[in-house]
């Protein structure tokens, strides 16, 4: 393991990519293995990241271990830990253009969706968070109880060493939604993040210590899931995992923590219900539902994938759907305008393409796109077109399964009740979705959906101030919101008996009767 104090950045015009560091204990870390990073809209490999292995997991615990144990983070006072992180916030802002650049270049995101998530939700998620800090009851007064009068205190106290894994969609905005309410509560963090996209992190990690985050508090590794995920997940060490991905590997890391029981948040996968009632506004809900399946070419876990529309509208909705299809920009995602970007890897491309043929070979009708779209830009990168699939019934694998890709299964329904029941019919239940012109109508079948996030006539609007996540095996627990410090703390009473006489007390059930002195 070498460290050096700075990370050997070099400028990109030059032969040798950009090499980043991992941060460890407060120091630029790297290892004789590398990955190179790839842009996914041309494959041309614009970077290199150290790819640590189980020694630098080990090494960032330690240091989050020991820092903790010293209080150098969680003895410094609310107030302060938020005028920290708020500077932060404001170092990241100043590299708007910069990170903007560098989300789309490792991710994909086109340029106005890299911008809202490498630099506006990551700022403002930060400075609410140190505002949730500064409004939080770290100890308040419990109530006073008898029949032996007490009174006391109900404490909030941090965790420990918390570790977050996060996955490649939104890189730091995701990881920003987990380390910034365990810092604000005083923990010790490390890091994970995917093999593809560890740039913002990164960032992330020489802002924070800027602004004057202990070293050893906050530690990034980068490393594969298998190993290094999979050894901090396991860390006996290690207090709480906050992960977001796959169902598949959440269930991982609730095996993995078993052994000292770590408290776990899982952020995971999704298959949204978008029911459109036969009220909608057609305009509105055409656009909207697009947007619902289409952001970021449909890699986001909170997706609406499934759309429900009524026998009697089906056909004009995807019509509408097709044309309005056909204004939409897929190209280069470093453009403003572009609105339709690559996937994150070859690999992503070539399972959404499977997923496309099961459906057709399970009897769905691809009423546009299916496949990689036609034209010399596209020989290079990871792309397939915007996909519209009818004749979808609920029991084929492309409504069963997540696409996590740019692909809508259109399914019919006939009445409320049957939408509703198809909906709630998935082992998901992060997000749905109703499109009507009668509120309470729509309030009613909101109601009735097993989802964390319901959005009525909109679609992934992610307000900080409203908790996010899932029913079911969609996740644990909740991100955001006035509570998100709750997930990264542990609730002590201390209870003071107010009656001084020994008479008053049960203790008499097992002891002898007191003598009297
Ligand atoms: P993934 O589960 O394969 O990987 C996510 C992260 O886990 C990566 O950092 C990976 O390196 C790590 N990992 C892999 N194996 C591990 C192991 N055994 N132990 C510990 N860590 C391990 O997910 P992905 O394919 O990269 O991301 C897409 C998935 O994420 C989708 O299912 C999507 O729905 C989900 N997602 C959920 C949310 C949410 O908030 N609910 C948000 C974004 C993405």
């Amino acid at each position: 393991m070498t460290t050096t104090a700075q990370p050997s950045t070099q400028d990109n015009s030059t032969v040798a990519p950009t090499h980043y560091q991992m941060f460890i204990d407060g120091k630029w870390v790297d290892s004789d293995d590398k990955y190179n990073l790839t842009e996914p809209a041309t494959e041309e490999v614009f970077a290199t990241a150290a790819k640590g292995g189980t020694q630098h997991a080990e090494a960032a615990v330690q240091a989050a271990k020991r820092t903790f144990e010293a209080g150098v983070w969680r003895d410094i006072s609310p107030k302060g830990r938020a005028e920290i992180l708020d500077r932060a916030a404001d170092a990241l802002e100043a590299r708007a253009d910069e990170l903007t650049i560098l989300g789309t270049r490792e991710g994909g995101a086109p340029h106005y969706l890299s911008h809202a998530f490498s630099v506006g939700m990551p700022v403002s998620n930060t400075r609410y968070f140190a505002d949730v800090l500064r409004r939080q009851d770290f100890e308040r007064p419990g109530p006073l109880v008898g029949p032996v009068l007490s009174g006391g205190l109900v404490r909030r106290e941090p965790i420990g060493v918390c570790v977050a894994i996060v996955p490649w969609n939104f890189p730091l905005a995701l990881a920003v939604w987990k380390v910034m309410p365990a810092l604000a509560a005083g923990n010790s963090v490390v890091l994970k993040t995917d093999e593809k996209t560890p740039i913002g992190a990164l960032q992330l990690a020489k802002e924070l210590q800027a602004a004057g985050v202990p070293d050893g508090v906050f530690n990034v590794v980068t490393g594969d899931g298998e190993d290094v995920g999979a050894h901090l997940a396991a860390h006996p060490d290690v207090r709480k995992v906050s992960f977001t991905g796959s169902t598949a590997i959440g269930k991982e890391i609730v095996h993995a923590g078993a052994g000292n029981l770590k408290k776990v948040t899982l952020e995971l996968g999704g298959k949204g219900a978008n029911i459109i009632l036969d009220d909608a506004d057609l305009r509105t809900a055409v656009d909207g539902s697009i947007w619902a399946f289409l952001m970021h070419a449909g890699q986001a876990c909170e997706s609406g994938t499934r759309l429900l529309v009524p026998s009697s509208l089906h056909d004009e909705f995807v019509n509408r759907m097709i044309d309005r299809l056909q204004t939409q920009k897929i190209g280069d995602p470093l453009e403003p305008d572009t609105h339709i970007g690559p996937l994150i890897s070859a690999a992503q491309r070539d399972r959404v393409l499977g997923y496309i043929e099961s459906a057709k070979n399970e009897g769905a009708t691809v009423a546009y796109g299916g496949g990689v779209p036609a034209g010399e830009q596209f020989r290079r990168g990871f792309w397939v077109e915007p996909t519209i699939l009818t004749n979808v019934t609920n029991d084929m694998t492309v409504a069963r399964e997540e696409v996590f890709g740019p692909v809508l299964a259109v399914i019919r329904y006939d009445s409320i009740e049957e939408a509703v029941k198809i909906a709630n019919d998935t082992e998901y239940g992060l997000s749905a979705g109703v499109w009507s012109q009668d509120l309470n109508q729509a309030l009613s079948v909101a109601r009735q959906l097993e989802a964390g996030s319901v959005w009525i006539n909109d679609w992934h609007m992610g307000n900080q101030e409203y908790p996010f996540g899932g029913y079911k095996q969609s996740g644990i627990g909740r991100e955001l919101s006035s509570h998100a410090l709750d997930e990264y703390t542990e609730q002590k009473s201390i209870q003071i008996c107010l009656e001084p006489k020994l008479e008053n007390r049960a203790y008499g059930l097992v002891l002898p009767a007191p003598t009297s002195d």
